[in-house]
């Protein structure tokens, strides 16, 4: 168990000392320019450089997580309480009223930069914005039964 442990604060030593080199962790501490629209003890939003439309936004916390998992209750309770207000003051700086609020996770997920963010993206209409594949399936009721008991059982 000690070990268990020690073996945790290694392993986020090292992801902290990553985290520092994303150019997400060197725009927190101000050595990247951004345009910034907001900003707490915990987090921090600033505009996409490469937008998908105008407003888009990327909302991240100051911890080095680079993935959900790995955030901790503190920063995932000071995204929360704030995504809703900055998704709403991206709809009423860009007049779109619908948006995709995007968060991706590991490289085959699409995650570019291994900080973790969620982007607020206004989708004015069919050309800008988020566009999706979205190749759903049929959902197995004995195989769903059984992986939703599993999924439930995991969460501590
Ligand atoms: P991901 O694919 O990891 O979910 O998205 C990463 C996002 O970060 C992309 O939309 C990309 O345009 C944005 N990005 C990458 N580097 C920078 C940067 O230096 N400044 C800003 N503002 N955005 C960045």
């Amino acid at each position: 168990m000690r070990d268990n442990k020690k073996l945790w604060k290694v392993e986020a030593r090292a992801r902290n000392a990553a985290m520092a080199d994303t150019v997400f962790g060197r725009i927190i501490r101000g050595e990247f320019p951004c345009h910034k629209v907001y900003e707490d003890d915990k987090v921090l939003a600033f505009l996409d450089i490469n937008p998908l439309s105008d407003g888009h936004t990327l909302v991240i916390p100051k911890e080095a997580a680079e993935t959900m998992d790995q955030l901790s209750d503190e920063s995932a309770a000071a995204l929360g309480r704030v995504l809703p207000r900055l998704c709403r003051a991206v709809i009423a700086a860009t007049g779109a009223r619908q948006y995709n609020l995007l968060q991706n996770n590991g490289r085959g997920a699409h995650q570019a930069v291994a900080h973790l963010h969620f982007h607020i993206i206004p989708k004015p209409n069919h050309r800008e914005g988020l566009g999706i594949g979205w190749p759903a399936r049929i959902l197995d009721r004995d195989a769903a039964a059984a992986l939703a008991k599993k999924i439930a059982a995991a969460i501590k």
